[in-house]
């Protein structure tokens, strides 16, 4: 399941997991869970990346010292 999530998969076998992904709605519940949690994820990164306040803290030390 994360190989296809994470992109990891070739054509052929993102096919057949779609095509099974339709029959099988227990992999589909699953499949949606794990790419939902992933874009979430995703978001956090961006937003950790370089949040303002961090940004503010780093400036502030190196005034102060
Ligand atoms: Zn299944």
């Amino acid at each position: 399941m994360s190989a296809a999530i994470d992109g990891e998969l070739t054509a052929k076998e993102e096919q057949d997991l779609l095509t099974h992904l339709d029959e099988c709605a227990e992999c589909r519940a699953e499949y949606q869970d794990a790419r939902n949690t992933k874009v979430i994820l995703r978001e956090r990164i961006v937003r950790v990346q370089a949040p303002q306040t961090l940004m503010d803290s780093i400036i502030n030390m190196s005034i102060m010292t």
